[in-house]
């Protein structure tokens, strides 16, 4: 059984690498996934020496090789010219916890201001510039570079994918976003269907009727805020419903089907994971993600099993196994508010998901659990080392 810790570098360097290493020991934790390339965030430090929050837009923290092209990945400020990535792969060398890339693709709202022609583009015309397209050429030169830059730095046991997919509509969190009309999960997710040129290409290539989805889509979404369409619309029955736009909504799991089999190729020997399920398990398909399809280009899932309870934790597991019986299942776990609210909880949900077969869990994160959560976690992984 292996654990794992999700971490930011601010907290690490801050805290001291060596400090961190003797903590991990006593947590039972071999494994940091530490954010390389990272949304905007504002991270509450319970036990950070240095600091109580830290702000950062969408940054790198570490200095990008050569060949990204349109989009590059920024380096963060507070880093200056340092490579904060190198600095704690140096530190870790030799010690018995190994490194990981936890890699966030298309979120990054930094990218997607100054250059919106790589954004979603939704039925309306709006450019969500919190998601870039994986559609767009662009984008897909961005996150193949992206995955083969940190597989070159030969640091990396396993790089692990988040949102290398169709962002959903209402996006991941914005800095004060107002909707005061109810969209529902229908209206959320058609509100953000990309119509840029190249899912639009990509679909018209496969026989759909882009005109017509396009219009579909538009409709709707102002139905729903009319009234007309029921916001509690089941998707799957209305997408029955409205073949134009159910065909438009699979063309995209082809291209992602596409991407990822490049990007199984640039993280050359490093062990190729993704992360599923932020949304829910079962609504993976809404980013465009055929989890079947693509468990050929990764080794593992890993389940974002963010539950209260031992059996709701395991239900995310078992849904994951049931659209994808083939690959590994490995899971996520956030022993904290508002989740989960106690030690003998957290043990419960680890016992769980131990016993229904994962041979990997990893907790989030390390720099934002208070310490007794981090005592939670030393408890509940003792009888599973
Ligand atoms: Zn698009």
């Amino acid at each position: 059984m292996q654990f794992a810790l999700w971490a930011y570098a601010w907290d690490l360097l801050d805290e001291g690498v060596s400090d961190v290493v003797a903590r991990l020991q006593e947590l039972g934790i071999t494994e940091l996934n530490l954010a390389t390339n990272y949304h905007h965030v504002q991270a509450f430090a319970p036990h950070n020496p240095e600091r109580r929050t830290f702000f950062a837009e969408a940054s790198s923290y570490f200095q990008p090789g050569e060949g990204y092209g349109t989009l590059e990945p920024i380096p963060n400020e507070t880093m200056g010219d340092a490579d904060w990535v190198d600095e704690i792969a140096a530190e870790l060398a030799g010690t018995a916890v190994s490194l990981n890339s936890w890699t966030v693709g298309v979120h990054n709202s930094r990218l997607g201001m100054r250059h919106p022609e790589t954004t979603i583009e939704n039925a309306f015309g709006d450019d969500l510039v919190f998601g870039l397209c994986p559609s767009n050429p662009a984008v897909q030169t961005y996150l193949r570079t992206l995955v083969a830059d940190l597989a070159d730095r030969n640091q990396f046991e396993r790089i692990e994918l988040e949102t290398f997919d169709y962002f959903y509509g209402t996006g991941f969190g914005w800095h004060h976003e107002k909707f005061h009309a109810r969209l529902g999960t229908l209206g959320e997710f058609l509100f953000g269907l990309c119509f840029c040129p190249d899912c639009r290409g990509h679909a018209a290539d496969q026989g759909v009727d882009v005109d017509r989805a396009r219009s579909v889509v538009r409709e709707t979404v102002d139905g729903i805020v009319a009234g007309d369409v029921p916001h509690d619309a089941a998707v799957g029955a209305w997408l029955r419903a409205h073949p134009a736009v159910s065909g438009y909504v699979d063309a995209r799991e082809e291209t992602l089907s596409a991407l990822y089999r490049d990007l199984d190729r640039a993280a050359g020997s490093a062990s190729l994971g993704s992360y599923v399920g932020l949304l829910s398990v079962g609504q993976t398909w809404m980013q465009g993600v055929d989890l079947h399809a693509l468990a050929d280009s990764v080794d593992y899932y890993t389940v974002a099993a963010y539950e209260s309870s031992r059996e709701a934790a395991v239900d995310c597991l078992h849904e994951a196994d049931a659209l994808t019986p083939e690959i590994p299942l490995h899971a996520g776990v956030l022993p904290a508010h508002p989740v989960v609210e106690d030690g003998d909880t957290l043990a419960a949900i680890v016992d769980g998901l131990v016993d229904a077969g994962t041979p990997r869990i990893s907790f989030y994160n390390y720099g934002l659990l208070p310490e007794r959560n981090l005592d939670w976690i030393a408890d509940a992984t003792e009888p599973h080392r």
